[in-house]
């Protein structure tokens, strides 16, 4: 077993020998506690025969362990000054790829089958650059790729939204947009200084495993999102209002979305922070022939 990469001292050393200098825009805050990624590999529940993509190896100090775990890593990183440093640090290391490139405008399916095709089992691990979290989320998700779920540390607000229950403040389009794909639940609360350099905000590592099948069947599954996100532009408004403001514009008919409430079981003066997955779907569904 090799020396890890995340202790204080190492890191230093490395960050040294390379001259390198953090870059706030791209979210660069690098683990330096083999406890903390021992912990987060474990929630990934990987095997021998697993695969990892990562978003962001930075040093490689969560690359190696899921090297240690996996039988594949691939990694997507946008700094090219850190290649030299990754090719470095992972030379111990033989089931390692690099890939550099913006996770955003990567062909992540075009990776999985070159570089994994005999892998069946997939999760995304990372330690995201917390600038993009949602983005990246949601162009993973959006893309349908053969993976199982996610273990990805976050800002903690973003994980406390993303795994939020219907009746809480916290709760929203993004549970919605999410919990829509996967079980969604906040796997472990991360202080600040197992950074370097430390955060500004709380983190937390969140798991996320994808539904064999949606929780609600609707007719047009961008539909639901557009209504969900129109039920919580005022969050202190009614379903009703809002979806007058923001369904076509505000000129959407009223009595459309009163008959639309009333198919669905909905009350009108209930605030969209109350509706479940399902009441969105049925409201949806409803809504679909007079406005979608
Ligand atoms: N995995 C390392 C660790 O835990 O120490 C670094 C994590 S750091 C929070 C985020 C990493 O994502 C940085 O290496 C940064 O350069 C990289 N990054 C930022 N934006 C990216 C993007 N759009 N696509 C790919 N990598 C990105």
């Amino acid at each position: 077993m090799y020396k890890d990469i995340a202790t204080p001292v190492r890191t230093k050393e490395i960050l040294e020998k390379y001259g390198f200098s953090f870059k706030k825009s791209l979210g660069q805050n690098f683990l330096i506690d083999p406890n903390i990624l021992r912990n987060i590999v474990s929630h990934a529940h990987l095997t021998e025969n697993s695969g990892a993509i990562e978003v962001g190896p930075g040093i490689g100090a969560l690359t190696e362990h899921l090297a240690r775990g996996a039988k594949k890593v691939v990694s997507f990183e946008i700094d090219q000054r850190l290649l030299p440093v990754l090719e470095d640090t992972l030379s111990p290391y033989d089931n390692v790829s690099i890939v550099h490139s913006d996770i955003l405008k990567a062909d992540v399916e075009a990776v999985i089958a070159e570089k994994m095709p005999d892998i069946q089992d997939i999760m995304v691990v990372a330690n995201l650059p917390y600038y993009v979290t949602t983005p990246i989320l949601m162009k993973l998700l959006n893309d349908r790729l053969p993976i199982r779920g996610f273990v990805v540390m976050m800002q903690k607000e973003v994980a406390d939204r993303i795994t939020a229950k219907p009746g809480t403040k916290e709760y929203g389009s993004l549970s919605i947009a999410i919990q829509y794909y996967c079980t969604a639940e906040v796997a472990m609360i991360v202080p600040k200084t197992v950074f370097m350099p430390q955060p500004n905000v709380d983190s937390a590592v969140i798991r996320l495993i994808k539904h064999e099948t949606p929780p609600v069947d609707v007719i047009d599954e961008d539909f639901l999102f557009v209504v969900t996100r129109a039920s919580f532009v005022q969050r202190r408004k009614t379903i009703f209002n809002n979806l007058q403001a923001g369904l076509q514009n505000g000129k959407a008919k009223k009595e459309d979305i009163l008959a639309a409430l009333e198919a669905a079981s909905i009350d009108p003066k209930r605030r969209g922070e109350t509706l479940s997955i399902q009441e969105f779907g049925r409201l949806a569904d409803a809504l679909h022939p007079h406005f979608a």
